[in-house]
């Protein structure tokens, strides 16, 4: 009895056995199966509708150019217009060669492609930041100022190309390792906004969408592969999320022995988010939505976030 080939097609080069289902898949039945699971998640949960622009936050990591290339099937049936935003933060030998794959992909698949860098718009970049924070008694972790940024950017962006909405390349571990990690700390918060979409608490900020979250990295990176892209692996230098490590590997390791744990991770907090919302939001006051008075985005104080943090960092750096 011949075990190894594809149970789709017989074919007998089998790429990936999903311990989950069973499936040994050859590369052409893979790449149709991660397709047609990212266009069914899109359709069920509505994250798309006909005539929509989507812009993909292209990292040139493997995520986003899965994202990127699986969107394109829905610009090419001219149900969705596509365009993507790559932000270069300034971080010396990581950077680069992400932004070069960006920019290969994007124009492989003629998809109109920015790029904004922090230098450019802030006059200053992370690694500059962390030179000086370094000189501090407790410095500040460039993820801090990183994600903040990058929120104004993606967020200016999207409502410049006049995008209906913004796509990320979150995928089935990042979002259960999020949902682990906000339940173990407690952090209700948190947990009632992780989901497939944003909602939009203010008409000026674009809704968020997660296409990939049902997708297990490993998948990603075996799709990004066999379609003949170049993959380069995410590996921040200023990475610091340990607490996000341990239970990615906690999820990983248990993964082996229980295949479908993150599926049902997943799925369980899909069925009691609901209930959780509803007594949150029972509870919740609600911030009025103000303006920022100095730069005029969306903010739920005077001065927001990124402006307090533009001026700490002019004051460390001059
Ligand atoms: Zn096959
Ligand atoms: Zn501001």
């Amino acid at each position: 009895m011949t075990k190894n080939v594809c149970t789709q097609c017989g074919y007998e080069h089998v790429v990936i056995h999903r311990k989950y289902n069973g499936q040994r898949l050859c590369s052409s039945c893979f790449k149709k199966s991660i397709e047609g699971k990212v266009l069914k998640t899109i359709k069920k949960q509505k994250l798309v509708t006909k005539g929509d622009k989507v812009l993909v936050g292209l990292s040139g990591g493997k995520d986003s150019v899965a994202l990127l290339k699986i969107l394109n099937i829905l610009k090419e049936k001219r149900i969705i217009e596509l365009e993507a935003v790559t932000i270069d933060e300034g971080i010396a030998g990581y950077r680069e060669e992400g932004v070069r794959i960006a920019k290969d992909v994007a124009k492989e698949l003629g998809v109109k492609h920015h790029i904004v860098s922090f230098a450019d718009k802030y006059n200053f970049t992370i690694d500059k930041i962390m030179e000086a924070e370094q000189k501090e008694e407790h410095p500040q972790h460039a993820c801090t100022y990183c994600g903040v940024f990058r929120r104004q950017i993606f967020n200016q962006m999207a409502r410049d190309v006049k995008a209906d909405k913004l796509a990320t390349g979150h995928n089935l571990d990042d979002e259960t390792q999020s949902i682990l990690m906000n339940y173990l700390e407690g952090n209700v918060n948190n947990m009632v906004r992780i989901g497939y979409k944003t909602e939009a608490r203010d008409k000026r900020f674009t809704q968020k969408i997660k296409p990939l979250r049902e997708i297990p990295e490993k998948e990603i990176g075996l799709y990004v592969l066999e379609s003949g892209f170049e993959v380069h692996f995410d590996g921040c230098p200023y990475a610091h999320e340990s607490f996000r490590m341990e239970i990615g590997d906690f999820l990983r390791e248990t993964t082996l022995k229980h295949p479908t744990i993150m599926y049902s991770t997943l799925n369980g907090f899909e069925k009691i988010k609901p209930a959780i919302k509803k007594d949150y939001m029972e509870n919740f006051t609600g911030k009025p939505n103000k303006t920022c008075i100095k730069c005029g985005e969306p903010s739920s104080q005077e001065i927001c976030k990124s402006c307090k943090f533009l001026e700490k960092i002019q004051n460390k750096i001059n």
